[in-house]
């Protein structure tokens, strides 16, 4: 039995008796270290220590330990004990945990040790296999044991095809239906968040590339890069930063948008008219209404006059305007990155 230190350095007595279920076992114990673990033990041994004050009778309270083990009983005992400095008496800790987290974690949420039950759920969820999961779920749900849901969950969406496999998933299949519908249920909702998010990151990525081309666009028809530039001025000679990325791609297609005679129904020339009203919309909020960039004061007029038709009989241009506020609210996000890190076009 571990000793409880007292204030003068030596040993107190045991005052309580552990007992296993059935009886076969007592273990001598000291009520400050049990109480102070366990709010639902110390309320049993106010209970008890009250009943022998009473009697007047010298003895020890009892405690009863039901429901596991002989030797899981002995081994939450000794676990309490341990725990009860923060940890000094570790490497005893990690070797009960090894033989006995499960049960352990049953004892510690039912005699509410949150530490105890967070090291259960530790111990239990690093030593997870398809072959224990479907378990060690069950187990978080009879004891409230989120962190160990979660682990559990991430196995079970990570090697499925292993876990349907194992005879605990067959049990499981034809005793309890209702819990199969409920992990299949978790799995597909967890495999739909992630399909949103890659989805979600992807439309990020597309927003940041009309962004940069937004930029180019601006930078092509004030400074001019290269072979194009502003009307009636030489463009710089020097290519830009951002040339082989966005710069050289954006200049191949007002080249091309120049010279096309089936802007109409050509795919390249309808990339570029998207592009200059973009631009044109994007362009709306400077404070001097001058641009060089070609069409945007038509393209302004253009939405100006749908912003009035709108205004009048309730219809709008819902996905371009969402369009409009994604690219914009890029912007304004990568504005704020560069003014920490300046960099190209
Ligand atoms: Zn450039
Ligand atoms: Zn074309
Ligand atoms: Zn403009």
């Amino acid at each position: 039995m571990p000793e409880a230190p007292r204030a003068d350095g030596a040993a107190a007595v045991p005052d309580v008796d552990v007992v296993t279920a059935g009886g076969r076992r007592r273990i001598p114990a000291h009520s400050s270290v049990l109480g102070s673990a366990s709010p639902v033990l110390e309320r049993i041994l106010q209970r008890r220590m009250q009943k022998i004050r009473d009697s007047g009778k010298p003895g020890r309270a009892v405690v009863r330990i039901r429901g596991v083990t002989d030797d899981v009983a002995a081994a939450f005992v000794r676990l309490l004990y341990a725990g009860r400095d923060g940890g000094n008496e570790e490497s005893e800790m990690e070797e009960e945990l090894e033989s006995h987290a499960e049960q352990a974690l049953v004892l510690a949420h039912a005699y509410g040790v949150p530490w105890l039950k967070r090291r259960c759920q530790e111990a239990i969820g690093s030593r997870l296999t398809p072959a224990t999961v479907v378990d060690a779920l069950q187990l978080a749900a009879l004891c409230d044991a989120p962190e160990l849901h979660l682990r559990c969950m991430r196995l079970l969406a990570k090697e499925f095809r292993a876990v349907e496999r194992t005879e605990a998933w067959r049990f499981l299949r034809d005793n309890d239906p209702w819990q199969e519908l409920e992990i299949l249920r978790h799995l597909h909702d967890a495999d739909m968040r992630r399909r949103r998010w890659r989805r979600k990151r992807a439309e990020q990525g597309t927003y940041m590339e009309l962004s940069d081309a937004m930029d180019c666009l601006q930078h092509i028809c004030t400074e001019g890069c290269t072979e194009v530039g502003p009307v009636g001025q030489a463009p710089a000679k020097s290519p830009c930063p951002g040339y082989a990325t966005t710069c050289r791609g954006i200049q191949l297609l007002i080249r091309h948008f120049s010279r096309c005679h089936a802007r109409a129904t050509c795919p390249r020339c309808q990339r570029m008219w998207q592009l200059l009203r973009l631009h044109a919309a994007l362009c709306g909020s400077l404070p001097d209404g001058h641009c060089n960039t070609p069409l945007c004061t038509q393209f302004k007029r253009k939405e100006q006059q749908k912003e009035a038709e709108k205004a009048g009989d309730g219809d709008g241009d819902g996905r371009w305007g969402l369009l409009v506020k994604k690219v914009k609210a890029v912007r304004v996000m990568a504005s704020l990155g560069k003014r920490r890190s300046p960099t190209q076009c």
